[in-house]
């Protein structure tokens, strides 16, 4: 038995999304790219890489990773270069796609013949938590007035808008993009490409997918570009848990039990954004808080019913642990990191990372 705690991608879930991602090619004719800042873990990239056409990035790191790792198209964006990386970024990258007119002309003729980009801030968006909203007030993300962007179309390609965020309402998705092209119309006409970003929960239960299809064609039709679309949370949704041991129980006004992870080094975005994880199969009549073990008072997974009281060195599934929990994770405490598995499609689990005591050594100095 795999000791815990560890990460553990099912790639037969993982197929399921992936194969609503091609759908989602097939009939609208846009191009899938995983979004590297959602999910990295470059050990399943051989199954993505036959269902999606790419990667992109934030950074140079991400960009060489896509590169390297996956292969296909190679985005490059990022909220700001530094001079020295933009000759490895352009090495690594089949476009680059600048966050602000005054990025794209520090760099742009490092681009080459590279089609250049630019990160276009409609100023509306659905997310629902200022911290990840940008289309906050003050957003240093993207450029939104007209007039400038169409000073530079001569040199631009293309745009990318990315203003969704868990979306899980094709009605909102498309009234977003109506706004962008009331507003942007004269600028989407010029550009050969349009890349609408990550945050649509596409391969959610129940999501539209004739409509969402049908809407990106006719997006497509009517500017002549070709559409991409970049999820991170959406290809990797529901694929992957967190597997954890009960090291303590107690009682304080509720039942609890202490695993052996935590939310804040291995699934940071429960704290962030306030949620809980779901916990096993949720069924039972035994009530648990379970929480993490770092010294943090607010590190709790969530609360969730169990067939059977609980006991030391019970196991637990922590679901949903794909996006943004990998490429997240840090040795806050010092407390073991997850060793990442993988389970097949025929079923068979093999661990292909595992981190140790030196491994925390070598993250300081
Ligand atoms: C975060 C991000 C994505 C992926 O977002 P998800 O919500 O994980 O789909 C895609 N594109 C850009 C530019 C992003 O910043």
């Amino acid at each position: 038995m795999i000791s815990t705690p560890y990460y553990l991608i099912d790639k037969a879930a993982l197929l399921r999304n992936l194969r609503i991602i091609d759908q989602v090619r097939e009939r609208s004719g846009a191009k899938v790219l995983l979004a590297l800042k959602c999910f990295a873990t470059w050990s399943v990239f051989d199954l993505m890489q036959q269902h999606m056409d790419g990667t992109t990035s934030s950074s140079l790191y991400e960009v060489k990773l896509g590169h390297q790792k996956f292969g296909g198209e190679t985005h490059a964006y990022s909220v700001a270069f530094a001079d020295h990386e933009i000759e490895e970024v352009v090495a690594h990258s089949d476009k680059i796609i600048f966050n602000s007119i005054s990025q794209f002309e520090r760099f742009a003729s490092f681009a080459g013949d590279k089609p250049k980009g630019l990160r276009l801030n409609p100023g509306v968006s659905c997310a629902s938590f200022d911290l990840a909203d940008p289309a906050r007030t003050f957003s240093r993300l993207g450029e939104s007035d007209p007039a400038r962007i169409l000073a530079i179309i001569e040199d631009l390609d293309g745009v990318m808008i990315h203003n969704n965020c868990e979306n899980r309402d094709f009605e909102r998705f498309d009234e977003l993009l109506t706004e962008v092209e009331r507003r942007y119309g004269a600028i989407l006409h010029k550009l050969n490409w349009v890349s609408l970003g990550g945050g649509i929960s596409f391969t959610s239960p129940g999501y539209s997918l004739d409509a969402f299809c049908e809407r990106l064609r006719r997006f497509a039709q009517t500017y002549g570009v070709q559409v991409y679309l970049e999820p991170g949370e959406a290809a990797v949704r529901h694929t992957t848990t967190l597997e954890v041991s009960v090291l303590d129980i107690g009682f304080k006004g509720k039942n609890l039990a202490v695993v052996d992870s935590s939310t804040e080094a291995h699934m940071l975005d429960l704290l962030i954004y306030r949620e809980t994880a779901p916990i096993g199969t949720g069924q039972g009549d035994h009530t648990y808080q379970v929480c993490g073990k770092t010294c943090l008072a607010g590190d709790i997974f969530g609360e969730a019913n169990f067939e059977q009281p609980l006991q030391v060195g019970d196991r637990i599934s922590i679901g949903d642990a794909g996006g943004y929990t990998m490429v997240k994770k840090n040795w806050f405490n010092g407390i073991h990191m997850p060793a990442i598995a993988i389970k097949e499609i025929d079923g068979s689990v093999r661990v292909v990372r595992q981190f140790s005591f030196d491994d925390f050594v070598s993250s300081l100095s």
